[in-house]
């Protein structure tokens, strides 16, 4: 194979692709450093895990022929002994590298350092799985004051080796010598300098820019890192590897790649390799250039291939957004070799992996070479056409469809869109300000904040943030993170901010060029309107549209093919996809998904969106409303048992009607009722003229219901008088709800001729002795209504297992229960000894510090709750085999808690309503996983 060293266009051959296929043994144990090229190639795709996934798929394309620069992978495993050590390269790692090189340098026939026709390389990282824009790479190493000089005469294009030369001390001083602004957030000094020289010369764009302009600029940039480091940029070649290699292996800590790891609970153990590749030049004039593809469209998953190119530029400008690139139909025209040999390999690549590719190429001298190649980022519209188009493609199977979907993504397939009548209200009032391109989908709706630092800040006083900024960066993920939407002004689909906010499910506009925003004086500018920090702001991410003000929203289309009244007669495709998709989920799943509804409504939704029962209805919710309150008021507030028993009468005819409506909505299915839980004083007024307000309605004398009110409180609320302690100490208080609750479920069986099946749940148990007394009464009360009215069906008494007491004594507690329904917010609460209340203000420092996981709230802790939630199940089947168990704790909409609980064997898991898609889809991926067959 010729180098792929720019040809003067004159002389030598142009680089060619790799055609010998030779493939040296795979290697194994210590081996550091694995080769991929023309002489053979080490690792293929199933070494993701050591090679990163780039370093892996290079050497898969190169197993597969295609023309890829040759190159060589450090290990993963060298940068966590790198980082372990702070800092030191592991003993031989030098001669590996050194062979590696040399290797290289014999493929092209080059050297590196050579004076007259330099070998240069990028070195890239590369994690395991991808982290897109996180870390960092430097590109065009090897070139010095000499070897720029031996680069232009033998490329014959002496402003191309001085692009390449000034990008690669950028890059360097950058990356490697930590050349920037004060803070993170203030404009790069290298920007500034090559913005200060276009308007010198009255370039508008880089490549406007001559060779004697970029060579001064080269000059500026070296000044630079003299001032901020107080050395000389390095010429030896070997120094600037090995200082790229250890940048490279650092940038595995820095800000954004920790906060991208955490958002996405991948392991730091797991460390980058480093890629060390041969150049290839989009920089060398109009035949040259570089671009991002997919092999179908990552936003709406439509099968189109779809992607961005950039003539006369190195890579980092497409997926950094520096200049908004140009549709890369455009190829066809301009480069049509390029073109079909782009289409060719990206059906290959996309039959190969089976999956939508997300694909970065460069094209030098019109010939091709493709730079990586990975599963492409993609939203959840994306995600589930593209799984249920591949089935009926015959690619894939519909079990493997189910897995390739993050059920956290179905939830953008339900997220809103705007109101049409006030959209349209909108448009006509003027208030549409531009058009971006609709990189993430949704509608949001927010007050503006220029940088990320304003986002975190107003999204912790609670405010709907869109954040704005000039052009996406990678280091904004803290402020994407806090924001409902995100709109940029520069920067295309491909851009890795847009990516990164379609993986987070962020709305996002992007490239948006009409606006001018001033960071400085928190001001932008379109259409003649301009608009503050703080001002409401509304963004299509479907349409790409941009609004000033704020702009009300209403139901996604598959919700409404779910809920609405007049569900559209024929699907679109992402309609139809869901309901596949759903569809095929809920054959494979095994646990029944259920949820927490308090009120006919919920409920009804729930069932539309796939529910199978409440597994949790929280009855004190269903007080909160003027009348209903007001006689809880009045109960807690009795006297004497006359007096209490007075108020439970006026409160039973109203918790009867909600509970009908419930038992109607939920027709035949399982309705699980807690007990009253929380501490009494939450449902009294606390402000003075509130408590007066009371004092009147209820014709009780003022400083009476104060003193009441004052003996209610309680030092620790969540550990007090709430729960079954309730019960136990009015025993009225369940007898009234049980009655309410088969009355109405009676009247319901004699109304509809269909049984409604209650299941009654006591909480906060820790006692056998006190379900025993509670079931007790539940049970006295069911017989006695269906002995009055004359009907029976069959109902369950069971309990909720929400402390450690009763985990660990819960074949005790069996003796008691027809079923287990796991309260894993109080477990978790109970066992960590952190208040449910008061724990966002410290388990962020603990996520941050890697002490926990995730937040043990959302994400189930199975080495401690999950002990506890395996030893009661062990308990409860040992007592009474076949016991009913479930769970009804925030985790029951998590998908990972989801797949712990298919392998505790739990019977359904119950989850607000919104979740119930992500559960079913998470439950059939558990027993997938845990059953492959
Ligand atoms: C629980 O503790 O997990 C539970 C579902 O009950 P609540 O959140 O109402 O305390
Ligand atoms: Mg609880």
């Amino acid at each position: 194979m010729s180098a792929p060293t720019p040809s003067s266009k004159k002389s030598a051959a142009k680089p060619s692709a790799p055609k010998a296929r030779g493939q040296l043994p795979k290697a194994a144990g210590s081996k550091r450093v694995y080769c991929y090229g023309p002489a053979g190639t080490e690792g293929d795709a199933g070494m993701q895990d050591l090679l990163g996934g780039k370093g892996a798929n290079l050497a898969e394309m190169c197993r597969l022929g295609l023309p890829v620069p040759p190159g060589f992978t450090i290990t993963t495993d060298v940068s966590i002994e790198f980082l372990r050590v702070g800092g030191a390269f592991p003993a031989g790692l030098n001669e590996e590298v050194a062979t590696a090189l040399s290797g290289l340098e014999k493929a092209l026939g080059k050297r590196f350092g050579d004076p007259h026709d330099p070998l240069l390389v990028s070195v890239r990282s590369g994690a395991r799985v991808s982290m897109p824009g996180m870390m960092d790479t430097v590109l065009n190493l090897g070139l010095n004051d000499t070897t720029v000089e031996g680069l232009a005469r033998k490329s014959g294009n002496r402003r191309f080796a001085f692009d390449a030369y000034r990008r690669f001390v950028q890059m360097y001083g950058d990356v490697v010598l930590g050349v920037r602004g004060a803070d993170g957030e203030d404009e790069c000094p290298f920007h500034a300098a090559l913005d200060a020289k276009k308007r010198a010369v009255g370039a508008r764009a880089d490549t406007d820019l001559s060779a004697a302009d970029l060579e001064e600029l080269v000059g500026v940039f070296k000044g630079l890192v003299r001032a901020h480091t107080g050395r000389e940029f390095p010429q030896d070649p070997t120094e600037q590897l090995w200082g790229a290699i250890a940048a490279v292996f650092r940038s595995w800590n820095n800000d954004r790649a920790v906060a991208y790891r955490q958002m996405n609970r991948i392991p730091t153990s797991w460390g980058t390799a480093v890629s060390v590749v041969a150049m290839v030049y989009g920089n060398l004039g109009e035949d040259s250039g570089t671009g991002v593809a997919f092999t179908r469209n990552p936003s709406t998953g439509e099968k189109r291939f779809y992607g961005e190119y950039l003539p006369n530029a190195q890579g980092e400008d497409v997926v950094a957004g520096v200049r908004t690139p140009l549709p890369i139909e455009h190829l066809e025209e301009t480069q049509p070799r390029a073109w079909r040999d782009l289409q060719r390999i990206q059906k290959l690549l996309e039959r190969h992996w089976r999956d939508m590719q997300d694909l970065e190429f460069t094209i030098q001298e019109g010939q091709l070479f493709m730079l990586q190649c990975r599963a492409g980022k993609r939203t959840g519209f994306a995600a589930v056409r593209i799984a249920v188009d591949l089935v009926k493609e015959r690619r894939i199977s519909p079990k493997e469809a189910l897995l390739r979907v993050d059920p956290e993504a179905l939830e953008q397939l339900l997220r809103p869109v705007f109101d049409p009548a006030q959209l349209e209200a909108a448009r006509r009032s003027g208030r549409r300000l531009t058009r971006g391109l609709n990189a993430g989908p949704g509608a949001a709706t927010g007050r503006i904040a220029f940088t990320p630092t304003e986002a975190v800040r107003r999204k912790s006083a609670g405010e709907a943030v869109v954040l704005v900024r000039i052009e996406t960066s990678p280091e904004d993920i803290k402020g994407m993170q806090a924001a409902v939407g995100i709109l940029t002004a520069r920067g295309g689909m491909t851009s890795h901010a847009a990516l990164v906010a379609r993986q987070m499910g962020r709305v996002c506009v992007a490239g948006a060029g009409q606006l001018e925003i001033d960071t400085a004086a928190k001001r932008m500018t379109v259409g003649g309107q301009t608009l503050a920090e703080g001002d409401w702001i509304s963004i299509d991410g479907n349409s790409g549209e941009v609004y000033a003000g704020q702009i009300s929203t209403r139901p996604s289309e598959v919700l409404e093919s779910l809920l609405g009244d007049h569900p559209p007669a024929e699907r679109t495709p992402i309609v139809a996809a869901y309901h596949q998709l759903l569809g095929w989920a809920d054959r494979e799943r095994r646990m029944d998904v259920r949820t927490n509804a308090d009120q006919g409504d919920q409920a009804a939704t729930a069932i539309a969106l796939g529910a199978e029962g409440i597994g949790l209805c929280r009855t004190e919710h269903m007080f909160f409303g003027e009348r209903k309150i007001d006689a809880v008021r009045e109960m807690i507030l009795a006297e004497d048992p006359e007096q209490r028993a007075a108020a439970l009468a006026k409160l039973l005819p109203l918790q009867r009607a909600d509970f009908a409506a419930i038992f109607k909505a939920m027709a035949g299915f399982p309705v699980t009722v807690r007990s009253l839980d929380p501490p009494l004083h939450e449902f009294l007024p606390h402000e003075p003229e509130q408590m007066a307000e009371l004092a009147i309605n209820l014709g009780v004398d003022l400083e009476r219901l104060s003193a009441k009110i004052h003996s209610l409180y309680e030092s620790n609320p969540m550990l007090g008088h709430r729960g079954c302690r309730l019960g136990i100490s009015y025993p009225e208080i369940t007898r009234t709800q049980a009655r309410a609750l088969f009355e109405a479920a009676v009247d319901v069986f004699v109304s509809t001729g269909r049984a409604p099946l209650p299941e009654v749940m006591i909480p906060l148990v820790s006692t056998a002795r006190e379900l025993e007394l509670q079931a007790g009464l539940v049970r006295a009360e069911a017989e006695a209504v269906f002995a009055e009215r004359g009907v029976r069906f069959p109902y369950l008494v069971g309990t909720m297992i929400e402390l450690p007491r009763a985990a660990l004594t819960a074949d005790l507690i069996a003796e008691h229960a027809d079923f287990f329904s796991f309260g894993t917010n109080d477990l978790t609460q109970t066992t960590f000894g952190i208040s449910r209340d008061d724990a966002g203000k410290f388990i962020p420092l603990y996520i941050e510090q890697e002490i926990f996981p995730a937040d043990p709230f959302a994400n189930l802790d199975e080495a401690g709750v999950g002990k506890l939630l395996e030893i009661a199940c062990e308990g409860g089947r040992r007592t009474r085999p076949g016991i009913k168990l479930g769970i009804c704790g925030e985790h029951g909409g998590d998908p990972r808690s989801i797949d712990f609980c298919e392998r505790l064997d739990l019977d359904y898991i119950s989850c607000s309503p919104y979740r119930v898609p992500i559960a079913r889809l998470a439950a059939a991926q558990a027993a997938l996983r845990r059953n492959p067959g």
